[in-house]
């Protein structure tokens, strides 16, 4: 099983070479949190003005490919540098508007591991929840691959 000992050392390669330029300005605690299955992460400032990245506690399972941890650390990482829920400047008003953090991800080299992503979420995510996201009214509130990428954009 994987730990959040992993995220933090991941969150501190993926920062040192790919966003070397970004300042780290508060104490940031990552770690796996709920077991959503419309999210993969998310990112938020907490009281105590320090930031939390949460990523998917499902992702603990080594039936979820590791690019997926990546991409989500790599995806809130580029909210903290647009300085939402980070103490950096805000430079824009919406986190997702006009595809910003796909487009800073295709910018530092993220481009084919979003490719693997979107990939992913069509073809496997499903049949994992299914197999694995124990919840009663499960087929209440059914999956469907538009709500969750409309969901991703949220978070
Ligand atoms: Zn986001």
């Amino acid at each position: 099983m994987r730990d959040d000992n992993l995220l933090a050392t991941r969150l501190n390669q993926i920062w040192q070479m790919l966003f070397p330029e970004v300042e780290r300005k508060n104490n940031i605690i990552i770690r796996f949190k709920g077991r959503w299955k419309n999210k993969f992460g998310h990112i938020k400032l907490l009281r105590s003005k320090e930031t939390e990245i949460a990523v998917n506690s499902h992702f603990k399972n080594e039936a979820i490919p590791e690019y997926l941890i990546d991409i989500t650390i790599a995806h809130e990482l580029v909210h903290y540098m647009h300085g939402f829920n980070s103490p950096l400047e805000r430079r824009f008003k919406h986190p997702h508007k006009g595809n910003i953090v796909n487009r800073e991800l295709i910018a530092r080299g993220f481009g084919s591991m979003l490719k693997k992503e979107k990939e992913f979420i069509k073809n496997e995510w499903h049949g994992f929840i299914k197999n694995n996201h124990k919840e009663k009214n499960f087929s209440r509130n059914p999956f469907t691959i538009r709500k969750f990428f409309k969901s991703l954009m949220q978070n």
